[in-house]
């Protein structure tokens, strides 16, 4: 049951100049968090669920959401939406393993939705990029590396399904190297596929994991353990003449052929920890839960202005105050109270219930009082009274809470920088059939823009009331606009598609635009505006605006922008 929330009301205290909320560093070095990247039905369901399992916070794995079949397609994402499981609106599943904070981070697997899985990447420290290991790299995992490699996360490999028939691990480790010049290395290997997956072998520390199959559908699986130098109860216990061979050559294959682990370059990207296991007959998963915690990083700072000047500065989690950032917005989340939610990652600090925050964007130094914050496990979204760096809380946003907001204590401003928006390939008008219905409709749009659902673009000298028109990175963003219109705030919409393909922002401003539309090198190309008024230009194709930007220089042209 959802907690009704009082929320942020705004007080207009004189700010302390210093309120010390240092956060104790037994709770930062506690933390761990990981974002799950996937290709859907990779088994990334199957994997957060034997988390849990492993992790206490579940009795049995499949309790908490039955997921029959992969749901690519718009109505499957608006019923899963609409279901409220775990999956989808939870954003983060906390839970305690052994002495370590689990903070396990949703992020959308469908590239339509890559934006999103940017900001949610934004509030992670960790990432797991889960493969299926019959099918290697797969074009979603592709396009999610990307946006994981732009935020510079410490990766680690997961290749699942290894109960059934799989790629050679060493073709996967190839996979990898070629495609994403991301060096592996294997921490658990495999011994055998399919029906003959035995078990792992623990690199680290050589021993073999052999497992049996779980009793109980969704209970943990039994595990017998030998050293790999134990080679006699080895042989008998695989059971498995050819496959006892292949191990002691792999184990010393890889000795040889792999560089040692560097958690140095892990952290910069460069190599990745490997490993291989089943989600679904958890072989592998709980020996992957104690490498992440021992290897995963705990929750880093992050760099922010805190001077007038652009200067930037290093918020490190032990930083006095308490400081986060708000990476989603989310309205409707309970059809039964209409509730609007901000989800903050602490960076710095203790949160604590009824603290007064001061708010980036705020000039007035108005202060906010947050009132009461949830934890955001599944539907049942508790009250909490404390957090911690490394934590994420949805905190009740009556609209003042924007993506990319900075909030903090003490006297001192600090802004971490915003988050910026991809580039957008879809255009399409969108309106109203039913003009009685417009208020709604205003509304809908507005909270759905707020939400950074999509983008909105409008006419050049458009001042409000010529054709509204919406911009995505997917199709899907439209139909999950279409759709929430209609279930959430019941209007009517027809879009009709625009025939570009390519947005870039005038860096240059206005007048570079009335000077290039002047010299007549604007034709076939639509000039708009976003919604802070900036100037954006529509183009067919690439090979047009990449010609475009190459002539017109002061026009500074850029794929992207960040909202003021
Ligand atoms: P998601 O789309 O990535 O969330 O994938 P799911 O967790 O829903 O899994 C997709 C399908 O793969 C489901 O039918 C799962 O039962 C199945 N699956 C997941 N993990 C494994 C595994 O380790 N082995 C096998 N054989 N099937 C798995």
């Amino acid at each position: 049951t959802a907690t009704a929330i009082s929320g942020s009301s705004s007080t207009e205290d004189t700010p302390p100049v210093s309120t010390n909320y240092q956060a104790p560093q037994i709770e930062i070095d506690r933390r761990r968090n990981l974002a799950i990247i996937s290709h859907p039905d990779s088994g990334k369901t199957t994997m957060t669920e034997k988390l849990l399992l492993y992790g206490g916070a579940l009795q049995q794995a499949g309790a908490v959401r039955q997921k029959a079949e992969q749901r690519a397609t718009q109505s499957d994402f608006m019923e899963m939406e609409q279901e409220r499981g775990i999956s989808i609106s939870s954003t983060v599943m906390n839970f305690e393993y052994q002495d370590f904070g689990i903070r396990l981070m949703d992020t959308p697997g469908h590239q339509d939705f890559s934006e999103d899985t940017y900001r949610a990447l934004a509030a992670a420290d960790n990432a797991l990029m889960l493969l299926d290991a019959a099918k290697g790299l797969e074009p979603q995992t592709r396009k999610l590396f990307e946006v994981c490699r732009m935020r510079r996360l410490p990766l680690f490999t997961f290749c699942n399904k290894m109960d059934r028939p799989a790629l050679s691990p060493y073709e996967i480790m190839d996979q990898i190297e070629d495609e994403f010049g991301l060096e592996t290395h294997p921490i658990l290997w495999p011994i055998g596929d399919g029906d003959r997956f035995k078990g792992v072998l623990d690199r680290t520390t050589n021993v073999v994991h052999l497992y049996q199959k779980a009793e109980k559908r969704g209970g943990k699986a039994g595990v017998q353990e030998v050293p790999l130098e134990d080679t006699v109860t080895l042989k008998a216990t695989i059971d498995d003449e050819e496959l006892f061979h292949k191990l002691l050559e792999d184990a010393e294959l890889l000795e040889e052929l792999i560089n040692p682990l560097d958690m140095e370059r892990v952290m910069k990207g460069e190599q990745s920890p490997l490993f291989f296991g089943s989600a679904m007959t958890n072989f592998g998963v709980q020996l992957f839960l104690d490498k992440f915690c021992s290897m995963g990083t705990k929750p880093m700072g992050r760099m922010a202005d805190t001077k007038s000047e652009n200067e930037e500065e290093m918020i490190g989690p032990n930083h006095e105050e308490f400081t986060g950032f708000i990476f989603k917005t989310q309205a409707n989340l309970d059809p039964k109270h209409r509730d609007r939610l901000a989800y903050v990652r602490v960076v710095s600090g203790r949160y604590e219930k009824g603290m007064k925050v001061s708010h980036s964007r705020s000039k007035s130094g108005k202060k906010y009082n947050l009132a009461q914050a949830q934890a955001l496990f599944g539907s049942d979204r508790s009250s909490i009274e404390v957090a911690y760096p490394g934590d994420v809380i949805g905190i009740n946003n009556p609209g003042n809470f924007a993506i990319g907001d900075t909030l903090f204590t003490g006297g001192a401003r600090v802004a971490f920088p915003g988050i910026p928006s991809f580039s957008p390939e879809k255009f399409a008008y969108i309106r109203s059939p039913n003009p009685s219905d417009y208020k709604s409709f205003r509304k809908g749009i507005d909270q759905l823009l707020d939400e950074g659902a999509v983008q909105a673009l409008r006419q050049r000298n458009d001042d409000g009331g010529g054709p509204l028109m919406l911009a995505a990175v997917g199709q899907l963003q439209f139909e999950v606009v279409q759709a929430r219109l209609k279930n959430e705030y019941n209007v009517e919409s027809i879009m009709e598609p625009l025939n570009y393909s390519l947005a870039r922002w005038v860096d240059g401003g206005w007048e570079a635009v009335e000077k290039a539309d002047a010299d007549g090198k604007l034709f076939g190309i639509m000039i708009c505006q976003d919604r802070w008024g900036r100037p954006v230009l529509l183009f067919r194709n690439d090979w047009k605006a990449a010609s475009v930007a190459e002539e017109e220089k002061y026009l500074d042209l850029k794929p992207w922008s960040t909202p003021p």
